[in-house]
């Protein structure tokens, strides 16, 4: 088995902000991030910080005014998410000078697998270093381990600029005193949890035993332990299968057709969520938003917009799918169909999801309310959402509904 490779750019947004405007080199800078959220709280919250800012403690999440506590000369940026993408793409162009096996694991992340041996993958790794550093002006630490797990690991051991090697003789002793936390995929719930067991390193993980992490975790239990003994045998997918998705959609047909705008605002609302819950799972985002209805006499009205930034916010897709259901209004039938798909994707910005989970809290809760209400409690469960379920990711988000309308035709002539 030849070793995989995990690239992480230092401080990104930042580094890129430092690269494109030499005044701000050397300087505490911060960007700060704009989100729907953020509009309706008024907040500006820090997205990344440069070294030089981290040095006075200041953090990501953390909100402007206290990052201008800690460093009143602080830089504040406003970040440019489509600069940083386009950087990132740029960048991915070097990493598949040696292999089509790149696989982006955030906007600023990349597993590789160059099937070179552990030598000609270090000499690699730095060449990609130096290129990006030589095209770019910004620094990445890369990490070379037996697999992703551990690639991952290593390059977040010597930040910024460096080159971390975890051979598999060594992980063992390395394990023993590693905080569980630290293994990619064990978040702080899970992490909790585990502590709670008497387990709190990746050793003691390791060692478990797999029936109790089965009670505890259920099938993820076994998954678990192989992490700790810093097993992980998922392959690096090529750069171009990822691209096999290309919009992720959710279609419903209501339980009866309607012209009562709030009940179907608040069916593309649920969409929403469905479509962002869903993309958090496969990790992307994405900039075109599709909405669809069906009238009552199967024709239908199908329009998408473009978004500024990429994103995966259900809050953000609704109110894109809401612009385009309000240009079909006056409505001159009832509906019977709804749906909302995203398209334009690309790996989900793990900054960017910091502000998901911000928002995330009272979102579903108050939606599943209002529509029990309206029609009896329980009626939203999860029977009621496997249509869409199924529907899946589509090709073309064009195809929207399409699924489910021949369903309906099937069941209308049975
Ligand atoms: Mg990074």
């Amino acid at each position: 088995m030849t070793p995989i490779l995990h690239i992480d750019m230092d401080a990104y947004f930042a580094s890129v902000e430092q690269a494109c405007n030499p005044s701000l080199r050397g300087k505490p800078v911060v960007v700060c991030g704009e989100t729907s959220a953020d509009k309706r709280w008024g907040r500006t919250i820090i997205v990344t910080s440069s070294y030089e800012a981290r040095k006075f403690g200041i953090k990501t999440g953390m909100s402007v005014p206290e990052a201008k506590r800690l460093c009143p000369g602080v830089q504040l940026v406003f970040g440019n998410p489509d600069k940083y993408i386009d950087t990132s793409l740029q960048i991915h162009r070097i990493f598949l000078k040696y292999t089509p096996l790149v696989e982006p694991f955030s906007v600023d992340e990349c597993f590789i697998d160059p099937a070179a041996a552990w030598d000609d993958c270090r000499r690699i790794a730095g060449k990609m270093k130096n290129e990006i550093r030589q095209s770019f002006g910004i620094t990445c630490s890369a990490g070379i381990g037996p697999n992703k797990l551990t690639a991952k690991l290593a390059s977040g051991m010597q930040k910024p600029d460096g080159l971390t090697e975890i051979r598999p003789e060594k992980i063992p002793e390395l394990f023993q005193k590693l905080p569980v936390q630290e293994l990619c995929g064990i978040g702080e719930k899970t992490a909790e949890k585990l502590n709670f067991l008497g387990i709190k390193t990746a050793g003691q993980l390791g060692s478990a035993r797999e029936g109790l992490l089965t009670t505890h975790f259920g099938v993820i239990g076994p998954r678990l332990k192989r992490m700790g003994l810093g097993i992980d045998e998922s392959p690096v997918a090529s750069y171009w299968a990822e691209r096999i998705i290309k919009s992720v959609g959710h279609t419903h047909t209501l339980p009866e057709d309607t012209g009562d705008i709030e009940i179907i605002r608040a069916f593309l609302r649920l969409m929403a969520e469905k479509v962002s819950d869903r993309m958090m799972e496969y990790k992307l985002m994405g900039k075109t938003v599709s909405a669809v209805i069906r009238y009552d006499d199967f024709e239908s009205a199908n329009r998408q917009t473009t978004l500024r930034r990429h994103t995966n916010s259900g809050l953000a897709i609704y109110e894109a799918a809401i612009k385009i259901f309000n240009g079909f209004l006056p409505l001159r039938k009832n509906v019977r169909m709804t749906g909302v798909s995203v398209s334009s994707l690309m790996p989900e910005n793990n900054e960017q999801f910091l502000f998901e989970r911000l928002a995330k809290n009272q979102r579903l809760d108050k939606l599943v309310h209002a529509l029990n209400k309206k029609y009896g409690d329980f009626f939203v469960k999860p029977a009621s959402l496997l249509i869409a379920e199924n529907f899946g990711i589509k090709d073309r988000c064009g195809m929207i509904g399409q699924h489910i309308f021949d369903k309906n035709i099937s069941k209308k002539s049975s």
